[in-house]
């Protein structure tokens, strides 16, 4: 191992093409007490009086999973225990995969949700963001995807690459960089003063070109998928107002009443990207083995964003029963986050933006209802940030208070968020070479959702971070 001194010095006369030599010998320079958390040399028993098998839904009794390194080698009702096997006995529990977080904002915490991104600096929000990394994987999200810093560019390729390296704690990481949105969009700093040049919170795109060149630099700067805002502003419309309120784009691809719920149009949004745009978005990032998230909160945009074939509709407040049998025949999940609705309803400033917010929260209920009769795929995402990492398992409790069975919102947590992430067959299953991202919740989530708000284990990698 070089001292520290020779890699500094190295470093200091070489060209940017050996900057990552450079990476690696700074890492060797660290002190030990900072050099990345290895998975334990000896195998590891975990044993407790259930497990939960994802595939079939069964709680087996007891539970047990061997785990080698970084990965499980087996799990049942009982394993091997190799001679050196190091026994954890985790009593009266259910072992369960570590929870899939599709939708998360590391770079957001609670408070002027707006102005966060004015006010703070780039390099504060990252130190933030680190403790929101450490919260959400102490709750038991060892997988997840931030969908957008807000402003904070490709900070979030820092974050990303300390937790794979060990330095810091926190989930395996899917991140966008930046969203993507239209000069005057959803998440652009609008109705400030001109002159302050105040930024957008996302990165600008106003044509397929655009996007497709934006996408490039995101890659560039360790972007693993592309998040767009595809809808907003958001409102509630007065009762038999107009399909669309007369967008001749709905009329154009057949949007019109929906025969089993009058209520439909009294929510309107605007779209951001036309489905050709969105195709051109879609088509850069399979160059990369890689996939497009949207905001979508309703139509016509969520038909555009179903046609070119993005990962998964997050809110999805809004789906026409055309776009819900797209999404069911593609297997395109929707991502509620209802979560965060509920949170802005419990925590509105003033009585009428209350009033505004639960008006939203009831239609989407409403709307959610629909969508689960309509066997649309579900996934799991909180949308934290503007509320308190680390609480995000509310979710899981929301998704079967308006209608699913827990049963049905685990094995959407775990298998279609493992879909939208890219991660099939490394995460969200209790099998041989999946990835050891191991639970423990007291009692059985499928008699009572709300236990996975009281993770009383998490191991990620095969490194037990609480226990
Ligand atoms: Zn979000």
């Amino acid at each position: 191992m070089p001292p520290l001194f020779t890699g500094i010095f190295f470093c200091m006369k070489q060209a940017w093409e050996l900057a990552v030599l450079c990476a690696v010998l700074a890492v060797l320079a660290l002190p030990a007490s900072l050099s990345p958390q290895q998975p334990a040399q000896a195998p590891i028993v975990l044993h407790a009086a259930r497990l939960f098998e994802v595939d079939t839904g069964n709680i087996l009794r007891p539970g047990e999973i061997l785990v080698e390194g970084e990965r499980i080698r087996a799990a049942g009702t009982s394993v091997d225990h190799p001679q050196g096997a190091k026994i954890i006995d985790l009593g009266d529990t259910t072992l369960l995969p570590g929870l899939i977080d599709a939708h998360v904002h590391l770079f957001l915490h609670p408070g002027a949700e707006d102005l966060q991104t004015v006010e703070e600096s780039v390099p504060w929000r990252t130190i933030l963001a680190e403790q929101a990394a450490k919260a959400d994987l102490l709750a038991g999200f060892t997988s997840e995807r931030d969908m957008g810093t807000e402003g904070a560019g490709s900070a979030d390729t820092a974050v990303r690459d300390a937790i794979n390296e060990g330095l810091i704690p926190g989930p395996r990481l899917r991140i966008s960089g930046n969203a993507i949105d239209i000069l005057g969009g959803h998440e652009d700093a609008n109705h400030f003063n001109p002159a302050q040049h105040v930024l957008s919170n996302a990165d600008y795109a106003n044509t397929a070109e655009q996007i497709v060149a934006v996408m490039r630099e995101q890659h560039k700067e360790g972007s693993s998928f592309a998040k767009i805002y595809q809808t907003g502003p958001d409102r509630m419309v007065p009762a038999g107002s107009p399909p669309c309120l007369g967008d001749p784009v709905c009329a154009q691809i057949g949007l019109g009443p929906e025969p089993d719920d009058p209520e439909f149009w009294t929510f309107h949004t605007p779209y951001q990207y036309t489905e050709g745009q969105l195709e051109a978005a879609v088509a850069e990032a399979a160059r990369f083995d890689t996939n497009v998230g949207v905001h979508c909160q309703g139509e016509p945009a969520a038909r555009f964003a179903v046609e070119a074939g993005v990962a998964s509709i997050d809110h999805a407040t809004q789906l026409s029963s055309t776009t819900m049998q797209l999404m069911k025949q593609k297997h395109i999940p929707a991502v509620p986050t209802f979560t965060i609705f509920e949170y802005f309803a419990e925590h509105a400033p003033t009585p009428e933006a209350a009033a505004r917010e639960h008006a939203m929260l009831d239609y989407k209920v409403h709307e959610f209802r629909r969508q689960v009769a309509a066997g649309v795929p579900m996934a799991v995402g909180s949308d934290v940030g503007p509320f308190p990492h680390g609480t995000q398992a509310r979710e899981f409790e929301l998704m079967v208070k308006f209608g699913m069975t827990p049963l049905a919102v685990l094995q959407g947590d775990y298998l279609n968020g493992a879909q939208i992430l890219t991660w099939q067959n490394e995460v969200g299953k209790l099998q041989s070479g999946y990835y050891a991202d191991i639970i423990a919740v007291p009692g059985n989530p499928l008699d009572d959702i709300s236990v996975l708000e009281h993770v009383s284990f998490v191991m990620k990698n095969g490194v037990v971070v609480r226990q």
